[in-house]
């Protein structure tokens, strides 16, 4: 079962609460009244379906900001005669944390989607990284066509949004009193057939409302943002140190940028000591902070913060393409309503533009 199909506005809790039955449901949901984030839903009819399009992205279900990897209790090994001893890991002693809950989460944008695919080159092609790819591999993305952008939005320059052709499990787009419901992959359609008899074909006015929400969407976009533009001009050297200096004066290094995007990957792991054994945990990091790439005997090596700034923006610009084959951006705009100063994707964009066009105008 392939294709696309059409849900009445009606049938969508019933379908949730069937899904429910077989994995954790996660979906966009108002958290202590002021912020509206992704959790576990209890009650379907409190999901929020028009949040805005910057809500945080669920990435923190496949790279949790904090994550339990495994527990283990070192055997303390007697003393011998010669006084040699200590302590030693048998593999029984070691307990595997990894997450395994089978999970669907609702109501996903297209760029965290788009983000996703980059994620999964970064963390499962090449050296695999099991945590981040079981949960990856229990996890379905139903995803929801962006009808009402925020003015921080600029996917539709990056071709990462307000909808895909490719890349979802299921997308879905809200004509008013029904859904139009295209399936992007097996688990998908494994989970449409499941309930065929809530769905139905499109029909020819279903298609013509699915499109008119597509231009009107489009239509409502206020940033357009030519990051390969962008690139060029580093590429070639256009962009001169001291616009890195200048940017790394506005750096708080709060880390927001870095926590806030979908395609941000950096972690640390450390052990932790408690009275019955040891945990190992991993915890998001950012490179903007001067410890990450700390070395042996505490050499810093990117103390300055023109360094860390100038990498951040060369990582999503130069080396995420050359290594992934797509930017490290899919123009959310979370970083945008993030940064205290003022040094977001979109606004260094706008501001090298008009930099190198007034500089050639000289
Ligand atoms: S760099 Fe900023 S706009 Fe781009 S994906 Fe990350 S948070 Fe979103
Ligand atoms: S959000 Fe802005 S101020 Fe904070 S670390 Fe990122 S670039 Fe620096």
């Amino acid at each position: 079962m392939k294709g696309e199909f059409i849900l009445d506005r009606n049938h969508l809790s019933y379908w949730l609460r069937q899904m429910r039955k077989s994995r954790e449901l996660i979906g966009p949901l108002m958290d202590g009244g002021k912020d509206i984030v992704f959790k576990s839903v209890d009650k379907i009819h409190e999901l929020v379906l028009d949040c805005p399009a910057s809500l945080p992205s669920p990435k923190e279900f496949l790279f949790p900001q904090y994550e339990s990897m495994l527990r283990f209790t070192p055997l303390h090994l007697p003393l011998t005669k010669g006084g040699q001893g200590g302590v030693s890991l048998s593999e029984k002693a070691i307990e595997d944390l990894s997450d395994k809950t089978k999970r669907v989460i609702f109501g996903v944008r297209s760029c965290d989607i788009s983000a996703l695919s980059l994620m999964d080159k970064f963390y499962i092609e090449g050296h695999k990284d099991p945590y981040y790819a079981r949960r990856r591999e229990n996890t379905l993305f139903i995803s929801i066509v962006c009808n009402n952008p925020d003015p921080t939005c600029f996917c539709i320059g990056l071709g990462t949004g307000p909808y895909l052709e490719k890349g979802f499990d299921i997308q879905m787009t809200d004509l008013g009193d029904r859904y139009f419901v295209q399936i992007g992959s097996h688990e998908g359609a494994k989970t449409v057939k499941a309930m065929s008899f809530l769905f139905r074909r499109p029909q020819k006015t279903d298609y013509e409302d699915q499109y008119e929400v597509f231009l009107s969407s489009k239509a409502r976009f206020h940033k357009r943002i030519n990051l390969e533009g962008i690139r060029q001009m580093i590429l070639e050297e256009k962009v001169k140190d001291d616009f890195w200096q200048w940017v790394a004066g506005r750096c708080f290094e709060c880390g927001g940028c870095v926590y806030d995007c979908p395609l941000c990957t950096c972690f640390t792991v450390t052990d932790r000591t408690y009275s019955e054994g040891i945990e190992r945990v991993r915890l998001w990091d950012t490179c903007m902070f001067k410890g990450f790439t700390r070395m042996a005997g505490g050499v810093l090596p990117n103390e300055k913060m023109v360094k860390r700034t100038k990498r951040w923006y060369y990582h999503k610009l130069i080396y995420y393409p050359e290594s992934l084959g797509g930017f490290g951006c899919v123009g959310c705009g979370r970083c945008t309503i993030t940064c205290p100063g003022k040094i977001d994707m979109a606004s260094i964009a706008a501001r090298l533009k008009g930099l190198v066009l007034n500089e050639e105008e000289e």
